[in-house]
Order: C-alpha cells, then structure tokens, then sequence
C-alpha cells in the first residue's frame, strides 16, 4: 500500500465523517428556519445584506439587514451577523 493510498483513504475518511454531514445538517438546519421564520434562505445559512446607515455605538459596527430586518453587527473579519430583531425602545 503506497503512500498515496493512504493520503486517499484519510482524505475520503473525514469528507465522509465530518464535512458531509457537517454541511448536511448547516442545510437542513436553514431550511427549517426558513420554512419556520419565511426569512430568506441566504439569510438562514448566515448571508446578510446589510441596508441602510451604519451605526456607531463606539465598540462595534451596526447595520440593519436589507432583505430579513435582523439587526447586525460586524465581526473583526468585516463579515455582517445578525443579533435577532431589533427591540423597541
Ligand atoms: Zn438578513
């Protein structure tokens, strides 16, 4: 058995064991919340459209998603996720 075989069957083992189902269940997972919710898929899975003005409150970004409403924040890699609906007040 060469080391290529090897390599092969390692690479195969965890496709099948942990990005499969990983991607499975983050699938199926948004698509409940979409059929729950009636967001948009792309904002079930995570992908935000920020809308409107960027707010400031002196720690982090904020933003409101054009496409659910959710309310949003910035990551340190500049990526929109979402903190639930915005309350009133
Ligand atoms: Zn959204």
């Amino acid at each position: 058995m060469s080391i290529e075989n090897i390599l092969g069957f390692i690479v195969a083992g965890v496709c099948c064991t942990i990005f499969i189902p990983a991607i499975s269940i983050t699938l199926i997972t948004a698509f409940v919340e979409h059929k729950k919710t009636k967001k948009p898929f792309s904002c079930c899975i995570g992908y935000h459209r920020p809308a409107g003005k960027v707010s400031f409150d002196g720690c982090s970004l904020g933003c409101v998603c054009g496409k659910c409403g959710d309310e949003l924040l910035q990551d340190s890699q500049g990526n929109w996720f979402s903190i639930g609906q915005p309350k009133e007040k």
